[in-house]
């Protein structure tokens, strides 16, 4: 068996390939990389393309632009048609982003009325708001990470697993990993593009979260506090706190790490950060299949960082890979049904990541002495029509291909719509897909009259999981929560007995903190109703004390529910 503990591990601070660069304040965390990947000239021209317009140099091309928009046909894809023939014509190809960012200068100045259907018609990807929270993108800094995975690229300008010409890795890279920097942009440029960005759920990527040094960790998630606050503080603690009362509240706060990195201890650092959700990299459930790629962790360890997890009220996200060394279509099907079947596994959300053949890693090498061969773009599209009929209403997912640029593949499928592809097969054959993602309401309205409660429970070998959704008359889900009735002791003594609530979602585009519903799912009271939902049910269940593993920026909203703060988590007796 491989064992991780004993892989000889080169620290970062040892690497020939990254050096620390100290010129200022902090900087001691933030690398310098060198070597191969993206060059200085693709970084400049990707900076240039983003850089405000000069509204005095380029004033009759916006007005040509705001012009053309306006009497286009507002269809999916226009603005790409639009800037395709304008350049034809010989004008300029100006982003969506920076037409909208040099337009609201020109309202600024006064020089344009401002007209709210024309930045409609601008507002870049409404999707990404949709699930009632601005999802923010943060990457820590090149690190090693104690895995060995046989299949998992290496660029040294990256965190272990991420490529430098990734999308959202560039600008990580050139914001050179600086987590208020990363904050503050990635907020600045959503509300430029017309999000909603007051509920923030940040997302912080990188290889191993819980393999690199806990002070680098505290600092920072204190500077991605900071820069959501506006305010430089001492502490994490005291950003935290601002942070309860902030224009941009932090809704959420997502780690990556390994099944293995999870110990009682690790959880409680994680709770004390204000982490909320835990993505965990398990990639298969064969032990088999994990030694031959050297994932140097089992099923069991799986087993008991889900319990662990689970019993501490964390939102759960795991991610799979069919299609690794040794797997075959079939043992992928039988290795996705572990999840479902393993009653201490049953994930919360999932992506599944079809393993990519990628330059440079010792699974090319397998491949190139013939011991491995990508499945074919049909064989995958089938695993993946069996995988989301397979996946249970209570799981959200999130992903079902990596987005891994195409040309750094060097043999398997491509495909970036494969999802697309899949779902409408499943709708046509009558069977779509039932997991979260795809019954989510989006931007539809919502009448809160109509709205039925639906109840789904289910036994994992440490809890009975309760799973309350608000259903609107076609199917859709408006919202819905997580209630957790734990069958064995509690990882700590302050949610000794008691229930607990790991989710509350509510969807619709995301509403301004103090904005009022015109029709959109948030702020109907269906938040209110699925809490006093769970209220109720964990008081029949026989508990005295619920709890719930709230966000730093949610602190107020449980406040309002009865909700006292504790060390690690909210309460209230029943
Ligand atoms: S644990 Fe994750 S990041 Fe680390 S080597 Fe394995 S796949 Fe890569």
């Amino acid at each position: 068996m491989v064992s991780w503990r004993n892989c000889d591990v080169k620290m970062a601070s040892e690497r020939d390939d990254l050096r620390l660069n100290t010129r200022r304040k902090d900087r001691r965390y933030i690398f310098e990389p060198k070597g191969r990947g993206t060059s200085k000239a693709q970084q400049a021209e990707w900076q240039a393309r983003n850089e405000a317009l000069d509204i005095d140099d380029y004033h009759d091309v916006i007005l040509h632009y705001v012009e053309q928009v306006k009497a286009a046909e507002f269809k999916s894809g226009y603005y790409g048609q639009l800037t395709r023939r304008l350049s034809r014509e010989g004008w300029p190809i100006i982003s969506k982003a920076r037409l909208r960012q040099a337009y609201l200068a020109m309202v600024d100045r006064g020089r344009v009325e401002r007209d709210e259907e024309f930045l409609r018609r601008l507002t870049l990807k409404p999707t990404r708001t949709l699930s009632g929270i601005a999802p923010v993108t943060v990457f820590t800094k090149p690190f090693p990470c104690p895995g060995k995975c046989i299949f998992c690229p290496t660029d040294v300008k990256m965190p272990k697993s991420y490529l430098s010409n990734e999308p959202g890795a560039m600008r990580a890279l050139i914001l050179e990993f600086d987590p208020y920097e990363q904050v503050a942009r990635r907020i600045e440029a959503m509300e430029k593009i017309g999000h909603t960005v007051n509920k923030v759920e940040l997302i912080i990527a990188g290889g191993t979260w819980s393999a690199y040094e806990p002070d680098y960790q505290e600092w920072f998630v204190q500077r991605c506090f900071e820069a959501m606050n506006g305010a430089e503080v001492a502490t994490l603690e005291e950003a935290q706190r601002q942070n309860e009362t902030a224009r941009y509240r932090n809704t959420g706060l997502v780690i990556e790490t390994r099944p293995d990195h999870i110990t009682v201890e690790e959880v409680r650092r994680l709770r004390r950060l204000g982490v909320t959700r835990v993505q965990m990299g398990v990639q298969s459930l064969d032990d088999q299949i994990s030694f031959l790629n050297k994932r140097g962790e089992t099923a069991a360890d799986v087993r008991q960082a889900m319990r662990l997890l689970r019993g501490a009220g964390f939102k759960i996200a795991l991610h799979w890979m069919p299609n690794l060394l040794g797997a075959t279509a079939e043992s992928d099907r039988a290795d996705f049904l572990r999840f479902w079947n393993d009653p201490a596994i049953q994930p919360d959300e999932m992506k599944i990541y079809p393993t990519g053949l990628l330059n440079g890693t010792e699974l090319y090498d397998h491949y190139e002495r013939g011991e491995y061969e990508p499945y074919s773009e049909d064989d995958l599209a089938d695993l993946l029509r069996f995988c989301m009929q397979q996946t249970p209403e209570t799981c959200r997912l999130n992903r079902v291909m990596r987005d891994i640029p195409a040309p750094d593949i060097v043999e398997g499928v491509t495909r970036s719509n494969l999802r697309e592809l899949v779902e409408r097969d499943l709708r046509d054959a009558g069977t779509p897909c039932r997991c979260i993602r795809c019954r989510e309401i989006r931007g539809e309205t919502v009448d809160a009259d109509q709205i039925e409660f639906k109840t789904i429970r289910y036994a994992t070998d440490h809890s009975e999981e309760v799973f309350i959704s608000a259903v609107t008359p076609d199917d859709k889900l408006a919202g819905f929560l997580r209630l957790s009735l734990p069958t064995l002791p509690a990882p700590f003594t302050e949610i000794a007995e008691h229930a607990m609530i790991r989710q509350v979602q509510v969807y619709g585009p995301a509403l301004a903190l103090s904005e009022a519903s015109s029709g959109q799912a948030q702020h109907q009271g269906l938040g209110t109703r699925l809490v006093e939902a769970s209220l109720d049910m964990a008081r029949e269940a026989g508990f005295a004390h619920i709890s719930v593993i709230s966000a730093v920026g949610t602190r107020a909203y449980y406040r309002r529910h009865g909700f006292e703060r504790g060390d690690l988590y909210m309460s209230r007796a029943l």
